[in-house]
């Protein structure tokens, strides 16, 4: 029988407020897994999507496959895979969907030959490759996060330069998904094209006091700098019911809120699961008033970011 590789790559926040296209986390749950398996056609292929009918089975189309041939052509391997995709993160949903599938799909490649890239950081680039097909850039802001687990800085998407931060023990995020279609393309359209020297100064001290309560494990502090004056008040409006679902999460406790990548997903961070428990609830009355159908999810820090399932 041909051999083969079960793997699971995590959802992921990015952006965490003040941390615009540097800063991203990974989740517990939802997870994309891929099942890959030695197959005698040339490259990287998948034989079936199970979860989402919107996505293209097309190699050249689907981030999975983009990004496992990258790594089967810098190999200069002639192998043959295929791929079972168990697509358990919504397309578009603005927590890595696209991110999970390109580096599950780089990572169980890499185990199926055998472990050539022997460093996981060095697999990077490969999943990056394949995001860039989603996403139009060749960012690391998801699948960093996806790939390593915790949080993790991306000083540099060229050359890459990443930073893994961990994560405080404690520390629980809560996760709406609304419904609601938003192009990642036309939420930066709305971005602006020059900030205010004070807003920057403001954004760089909380990104610095975000980074330094991480790495700290000090609660406090990350919840006073989770606060983005410059990108947030830009985006907000997209997501019908943001202001009233930051609320809610503020007034049941949460250490600090904000939009998961460029929306329609919210994410708030909660010292213990006790206290995530409420935010949840308190999120979920909110936003049952809008009409809007959503999935919501509440997640401890991801440590581990992609691995192999051993069933
Ligand atoms: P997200 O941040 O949720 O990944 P994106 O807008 O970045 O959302 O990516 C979704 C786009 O990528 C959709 O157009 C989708 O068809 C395409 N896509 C291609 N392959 C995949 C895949 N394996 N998983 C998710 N989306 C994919």
């Amino acid at each position: 029988m041909s051999k083969s590789i079960k793997v699971f790559s995590p959802a992921t926040v990015s952006n965490v407020t003040c941390g615009f296209d540097v800063l991203g986390f990974a989740l517990e749950k939802p997870g994309d897994i891929i099942v890959a398996r030695e197959n005698a056609s040339k490259g990287a292929h998948i034989n079936q999507i199970i979860g989402s009918q919107n996505i293209p089975i097309d190699p050249l189309e689907n981030v999975a496959t983009v990004a496992a041939n990258a790594l089967l052509k810098h190999l200069g391997s002639g192998a043959g895979i295929e791929f079972t995709l168990y697509k358990n993160i919504k397309p578009g949903s603005g927590i890595g969907s696209s991110a999970s599938s390109a580096t599950a799909a780089v990572f169980a490649t890499n185990q199926l030959l055998g472990t050539p890239i022997k460093n996981s950081f060095d697999l990077l680039p490969f999943a990056m490759a394949g995001e860039q097909i989603a996403s139009g850039a060749f960012h690391a802001d998801n699948v960093a996060p996806a790939l390593l687990g915790g949080f993790v800085i991306v000083r540099s998407n060229d050359p890459l330069d990443v930073i893994q931060l961990g994560t405080p023990p404690d520390l629980y995020a809560v996760v709406i998904h609304p419904d609601l279609q938003i192009k990642t393309a036309e939420s930066r359209k709305l971005l602006p094209k020059q900030v205010p020297l004070k807003d920057v100064v403001t954004q760089t001290g909380n990104l610095a006091g975000l980074v330094a309560g991480v790495l700290q494990h000090d609660y406090n502090l990350i919840g006073r700098s989770m606060k983005d004056v410059i990108v947030e008040p830009a985006r907000e409006t997209t997501i019908p019911g943001f202001k009233e679902l930051k609320k809610a999460a503020l007034n049941a406790g949460a250490l600090g809120a904000g939009i998961s990548g460029s929306g329609p997903s919210v994410f708030a961070l909660c010292k213990g699961a006790t206290s995530a428990q409420k935010v949840l609830d308190s999120m979920k009355s909110a936003y049952q008033n809008t009409h809007i159908q959503f999935d919501i999810y509440l997640s401890a820090i991801n440590k581990r970011g992609t691995i192999e399932i051993l069933d």
